[in-house]
């Protein structure tokens, strides 16, 4: 039939371009499944009922979801708490709402907003963060805050009330000496505080820190034994220093900083007649020293916390040290890319290994 010639072409000429919609519809369904797949972050789209339209993946892992939901099904199948359900109540009726999740140590961020159509809530769009680590982070850091404050303060009130007790005249002239001495060594405290701080900051800034150079661990391990001579002499600790030539890629004020504390450790936490032994060796992992004490030990629960700042095991024994020696040691370590090992036997000795990198690798 000739009259039908240009409907059937019109049709087909529809046919066609429904087809291109089609294809075009899919390959932008998949674009968006490509990337909320790819997403890290959880994206769930619900509409005015709760009822979950589409979500990916990483929304299940997020919300601790077991099984994915059917299709309908009301978003709250996914997750029950308080602070979820509130974030969706307050966006479908119309207001954007964040919410912290935590649970054990993990914690979500709900990001809750509303989607309009025609003046109406059409239902919600809920993104969904994993900010374990920035909290971790920004409560160490109100941690860290704190301590500093009570840190810097029994110092500084000590010297406060020294130099009350000598302004008023209270203190007979041959004890001057000795409440001089209390505001001289408490200076000295706050000063090597201060100090530690100071580089913990540059550590975590990983600024200013000096140049990387070829660093000998033998050499370091000697000048600073040397250093500390005094100190082991008044404890009645021997040192010994072995093995040899061990070069490390490394900024050389950093790994003398290492090398100081676990050396001023292994002797300040020793007993009179003790030994520390400092071995300097090339490993099949690479460089490495090894200080090894013959002193009070540390018990197997604080091994795990030691490289903390501020936690000391025991202040009383507490060598008058800042309690940031070890997180300088770990973070100066992590700087380098050397690993760091304890092994401690309360009662009979520690050992702290730390093993770098082999130079080029
Ligand atoms: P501090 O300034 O108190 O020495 P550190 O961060 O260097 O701080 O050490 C933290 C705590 O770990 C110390 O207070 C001490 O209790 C313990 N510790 C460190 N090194 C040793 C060691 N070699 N033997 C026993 N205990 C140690």
């Amino acid at each position: 039939y000739e009259e039908l010639t240009p409907l059937l072409s019109k049709l087909r000429s529809q046919q066609r371009q429904i087809q291109r919609q089609m294809r075009d519809l899919k390959r932008r369904q998949e674009e968006f499944v490509a990337i909320t797949e790819n997403m890290s972050e959880g994206f769930l789209v619900i509409d005015q009922e709760t009822r979950v339209l589409t979500y990916n993946s990483a929304v299940l892992r997020l919300l601790y979801a077991q099984t994915p939901t059917e299709e309908g099904e009301s978003v709250y199948a996914l997750n029950r708490e308080a602070g979820f359900r509130h974030c969706v109540e307050e966006a479908l009726a119309g207001r954007r709402c964040e919410q912290l999740l935590e649970k054990d140590d993990d914690c979500r961020q709900i990001i809750a907003s509303p989607v309009e159509q025609d003046g109406q809530i059409a239902g919600a769009v809920l993104v969904i963060l994993d900010v374990t680590e920035k909290e971790q982070r920004e409560r160490l850091r109100r941690e860290f805050t704190a301590n500093v404050s009570h840190e810097l303060k029994t110092p500084l009130t000590s010297i406060l009330g020294t130099a009350e007790i000598l302004q008023n005249g209270l203190v007979k002239p041959e004890d001057i000496p000795h409440f001089a001495g209390n505001i001289h060594r408490e200076t000295e405290r706050l000063i090597g505080l201060v100090n530690d701080i100071i580089k913990l900051s540059r550590l975590d800034e990983g600024g200013g820190l000096g140049q990387w150079e070829t660093v000998d661990l033998y050499e370091e391990a000697r000048a600073v034994l040397e250093q500390l001579a005094p100190a082991a002499q008044r404890k009645q600790v021997t040192t010994r220093l072995q093995g040899g030539e061990a070069l490390v890629r490394g900024v050389p004020q950093i790994v003398e900083e290492i090398v100081y504390n676990l050396c001023d450790n292994a002797i300040a936490y020793n007993r009179p007649g003790g030994s520390v032994t400092v071995t300097v060796e090339n490993t099949a992992f690479g460089p490495r020293i090894t200080v090894a004490d013959t002193g009070i030990g540390i018990p197997r629960e604080a091994q795990g916390r030691v490289f903390e700042r501020f936690y000391r095991v025991d202040k009383s024994h507490s060598s008058g040290g800042t309690g940031l020696g070890l997180s300088i040691v770990k973070h100066g370590a992590a700087y380098l890319g050397a690993q760091v090992e304890l092994h401690s036997e309360p009662g009979h000795g520690s050992t702290f290994i730390l093993t770098f990198p082999k130079i080029g690798e």
